[in-house]
């Protein structure tokens, strides 16, 4: 099938990406023409682990191309998903500007019958919107389908080309049958394509996303509680997670949940609950349990080396939202480092994929090591913030031997307290 995909960022690479590599011809529209001459050079812009092999095998055989020719990528493809970003926008609402836009580019192009898929994570209401506004803006047949985006950053490329399911929301039959027909390669497994009302499948998207943050929400409160009764959040959570009706994902107590999509996807299902009036207590309550778990964390630092840190400089190991991915949006790093630099410390920071991002973010204001080890020389403590796996069994004695204080704050539980207490490490986690 002929497609085009609008937005080249996490999703839209990934998803153009894998549909090419099913083979479909796929156009990848972006208006960041930065972006664009990379891509064409083979640079490509995000971290996610299998997608430069695959982009460079399509590209090579001439089914994924780049460009900022909208009208000429509609003109030439039947279905047109959108993937642009949405944002945060005023008091937590999703920001569907590019949304609306691009839906108006689209129309404007149109030469015959169109699918418009939104897989941006957009509330419920947005497809009824954009059929309005392409209505509008084109006399020729057209239907909007809504099919969320499920894959997650660092896994991106396994979880399109393998998922667990897939969500069609529409309201007519025709595109229905080709979406399915669309995804058919990538269900060999058995799993589902499930069908649905548009509105259904734009609120099932925010249904997941907030239920997976209030999981980690629930388990960062309950680690909190442990902490101060004097039991242990690893071994609660493992006689937990044993009980098939919890299951063992999304169970990790930590820093709290960063990234693109959990913040602002709560936020917008907050925002659709209060314009419709309804409870949303548990919702609320998860949003600012996460903010607060980073507060937790800024906290067992200056219990340990006190509320003025001047003179303090700190190693950190993880700068990324989550492991395997170069993204910083939301990361809980970001507020933890703001807070040390403002009282004064030092920051040095490793992160094996961030540091480009992270440049862009702190410039000339924390120092970036060449290597995990690096980070270390002469900090008065190592701060864990991303379980990378390179992170998880390091050379504790090489540690010791370049901090100047052994003492290791682990936002992630990576290690094992009887083991570093041992090894004369002062060893502050989550929950124990
Ligand atoms: P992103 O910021 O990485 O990418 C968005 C891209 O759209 C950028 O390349 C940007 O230049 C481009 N763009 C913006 N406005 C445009 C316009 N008018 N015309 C053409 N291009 C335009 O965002 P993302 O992380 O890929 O997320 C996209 C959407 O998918 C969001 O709604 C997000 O919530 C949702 N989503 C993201 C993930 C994820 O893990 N990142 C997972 C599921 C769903």
């Amino acid at each position: 099938m002929n497609i085009c995909v609008i937005g080249t960022g996490y999703v839209g690479l990934v998803a153009g990406t894998c549909l090419a590599e099913m083979g479909n011809s796929v156009i990848c529209v972006d208006n960041d023409t930065k972006k664009l001459a990379k891509l064409r050079k083979g640079i490509i812009p995000i971290y996610e682990p299998g997608l430069e092999e695959l982009i460079t095998v399509n590209v090579a055989e001439g089914r994924l191309t780049f460009s900022n020719d909208l009208d000429k990528a509609v003109k030439n493809s039947l279905i047109c998903f959108i993937a642009v970003g949405t944002p945060q926008g005023d008091e937590g609402s999703a920001d569907l500007s590019a949304v609306h836009q691009v839906a108006k580019n689209i129309a404007k192009s149109m030469n015959e019958y169109k699918i418009i898929v939104n897989k941006s994570t957009a509330p419920v209401g947005t497809a009824e919107k954009l059929a309005e506004i392409i209505k509008k803006n084109t006399t020729f047949e057209f239907d909007v389908v809504s099919n969320p985006e499920f894959l997650k950053q660092g896994n991106a490329v396994e979880d399109f080309l393998k998922p667990d399911r897939i969500v069609i929301g529409s309201n007519s039959q025709n595109a229905t049958e080709i979406m399915q027909e669309l995804y058919s390669p990538f269900l060999r497994t058995g799993n589902p394509v499930i069908t649905m009302d548009v509105k259904s499948a734009e609120m099932t998207k925010y249904a997941a996303n907030s239920f997976l943050a209030v999981r980690i929400s629930y388990m960062n409160e309950i680690a909190n509680i442990c902490e101060k009764v004097g039991a242990d959040i690893e071994m609660v959570r493992i006689g937990m997670c044993s009980d098939n009706r919890i299951g063992s994902k999304f169970m990790f107590p930590g820093i709290g949940y960063g990234g693109s999509c959990f913040p602002k996807d709560i936020k917008a299902m907050i925002k659709t609950a209060i314009e419709f009036e309804c409870e949303h207590k548990i919702l609320k309550s998860a949003d600012e349990t996460n903010k607060n778990q980073r507060k937790i964390f800024t906290k067992k630092i200056l219990n340990k080396f006190g509320q003025d840190l001047k003179g303090k400089t700190f190693a950190i190991w993880g700068l990324a939202f989550k492991p395997k991915t170069n993204d910083m949006r939301e990361a809980p790093s970001i507020t933890i480092i703001e807070d040390l630099l403002a009282r004064g410390a030092k920051v040095a920071a490793f992160d094996p994929k961030a540091m480009e991002t992270a440049k862009k973010i702190f410039s000339n204001k924390i120092k970036y090591a060449k290597n995990a080890y690096d980070a270390l020389k002469n900090a008065d403590g190592l701060l864990l913030l991303t379980e990378w796996n390179e992170f998880r069994h390091p050379d504790f004695d090489k540690i010791k031997s370049l901090l100047k204080m052994p003492v290791i704050i682990d936002g992630r539980n990576q290690y094992d307290k009887k083991q570093l207490k041992e090894k004369g490490f002062e060893y502050i986690c989550i929950g124990k």
